[in-house]
C-alpha cells in the first residue's frame, strides 16, 4: 500500500510534495475575488522560490517572507516586489535595504538602523509602519504611531510607504468592524502628518480574507499579505458559516503530501494507551507501524493520514507511531504512508534538512 510518488524517479523519504498548481489556483481565486493587491507569503514553505513563482503566476502582486535570507534569494531569482514581515536584526539591515522593496517596522531604533544602512548605500528604504490594532501581534500601539511617524519623516533615507496591520483577527476570535474602523482613523492621521496618501495600506493576513470577500474592508486598505489562504485554502470566515464559506471562499486545500517510510511494523498489545484514544474500539492486539519521521522533521500533530483506517498515535523526535490495524492493506516495513499536512506540519517539513522537498 505504498503511495507512488509524483513525477520521475523515487524521491528520497521522508519527503514533502508541494502542489504548486493548487497554490497558483488558490492565489488566482483570491486575486479574482478582491479588489486588492495580494502579496503571497512564503514563510510556510521556507521561502521556496517555485512556490513564490506559483503565487506570482496566480496574480500575487509581490512576495513576502519573515526571513531576510529568503528576501535576498528572491531578489536573485524572481522579478517582483518583496516585503520583509519580521523586523530585521541590526546586522540584517544592509541586506534589507539592498533587497527588500518594503519592510514592516515598528521600532524607531530599527528605522534608524535601516536609514544608516540605506545612507551608506545611497538608497532610500520604503518602510511600512506596523501598528497593533488589537490583535496583540507585532506593531506599535496606535497612540505611539505619531512618534514613530515623526522619527520616520525625519530620516531622509526612509520613505514611509504605508502602514501595515492585522485587522482580521481580534483577540483571535472573529473579525469585526471595530479594528477596521481604527485602521481608517490611523491612515487618516498618518496622511495628515505625511501630507500625502500612504501608497500602501497592508490590512492583514488570511484572517482578513473573509472580511475582504464580504466587502467588509475599508477602501483605504490596498493590500493583504496572504500565506495560509494560498497554501492551504481558507479565508478566516467564521466557523459555523459553512454554507457561506463554500460559496465565497473557493480556495482548496491543495494536494500537498508528507510521505514517510515504515521502519518497523507489527502487532502491539498495548490496550491501555490505545483505549485512551477516542474512536479505537478493539483494544486488544493492534497493528502498529513506526515511521522514519519525527518531530525534528515535521509537526506530527498536524498530519492527517490520506488512507482510511490509519491513525497517528504519537511521535518522538525521530519516530512517528501509527495504528494501522484498520488499514485496507497490511502495512509492512518499507511501505510508505502519505499524510496531508496542516500549516505547522507544512512549515516544519519545509525547513527540515531531513525532508526532501518536491514541488510538483
Ligand atoms: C505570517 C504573516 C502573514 C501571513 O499570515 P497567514 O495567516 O499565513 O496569511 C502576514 N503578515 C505577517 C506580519 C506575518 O508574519
Amino acid at each position: 500500500m505504498s503511495v507512488a510518488a509524483e513525477g520521475a524517479g523515487e524521491p528520497a523519504l521522508p519527503n514533502l510534495w508541494i502542489d504548486s498548481e493548487g497554490i497558483e489556483r488558490n492565489a488566482a481565486r483570491i486575486v479574482a475575488r478582491v479588489d486588492l493587491e495580494i502579496v503571497g507569503v512564503t514563510k510556510g514553505v521556507c521561502g521556496n522560490p517555485r512556490v513564490a513563482r506559483a503565487m506570482l503566476a496566480g496574480g500575487s502582486a509581490g512576495i513576502a517572507d519573515s526571513r531576510v535570507t529568503q528576501i535576498v534569494g528572491f531578489r536573485e531569482r524572481l522579478d517582483c516586489d518583496t516585503l520583509l514581515l519580521r523586523a530585521p536584526m541590526g546586522a540584517e539591515c544592509p541586506a534589507v535595504v539592498e533587497n527588500a522593496t518594503w519592510s514592516m517596522v515598528s521600532e524607531p531604533a530599527t528605522l534608524r538602523a535601516l536609514s544608516t544602512a540605506a545612507n551608506e548605500r545611497g538608497v532610500v528604504h520604503r518602510a511600512l509602519l506596523a501598528i497593533d490594532v488589537g490583535d496583540r501581534r507585532e506593531g506599535v500601539l496606535p497612540e505611539d504611531l505619531d512618534s514613530l511617524l515623526e522619527t520616520a519623516i525625519d530620516l531622509p533615507e526612509i520613505e514611509v510607504a504605508g502602514l501595515a496591520t492585522h485587522v482580521g483577527s481580534f483577540g483571535g476570535i472573529v473579525p469585526t468592524g471595530a479594528n477596521v474602523g481604527r485602521l481608517v482613523e490611523l491612515v487618516e492621521r498618518s496622511e495628515e502628518r505625511l501630507g500625502r496618501r500612504p501608497a500602501v495600506v497592508s490590512g492583514g493576513s488570511t484572517n482578513a480574507l473573509g472580511l475582504a470577500f464580504d466587502g467588509g474592508l475599508p477602501e483605504r486598505v490596498t493590500q493583504l499579505r496572504v500565506g495560509e489562504g494560498i497554501l492551504l485554502g481558507g479565508s478566516g470566515l467564521r466557523r459555523g458559516d459553512r454554507g457561506a464559506r463554500d460559496r465565497r471562499d473557493q480556495t482548496g486545500r491543495g494536494g500537498h503530501r508528507v510521505q514517510a517510510e515504515a521502519v518497523r511494523a507489527g502487532r502491539r498489545n498495548q490496550p491501555g494507551r490505545v483505549r485512551a484514544r477516542a474512536g479505537v474500539r478493539d483494544c486488544g492486539v493492534r497493528r502498529r507501524a513506526i515511521l522514519a519521521l519525527g518531530r525534528q522533521d515535521c509537526a506530527i500533530d498536524g498530519l492527517i493520514p490520506l488512507e482510511e483506517g490509519i491513525e497517528v498515535i504519537g511521535a518522538s523526535s525521530d519516530h512517528t507511531v501509527v495504528d494501522v490495524t484498520d488499514a485496507r492493506g497490511s502495512v509492512e516495513v518499507g511501505d510508505s504512508l502519505a499524510f496531508r499536512p496542516g500549516y505547522a506540519a507544512l512549515a516544519r517539513a519545509a525547513v527540515s534538512p531531513y525532508v526532501a522537498i518536491e514541488v510538483g
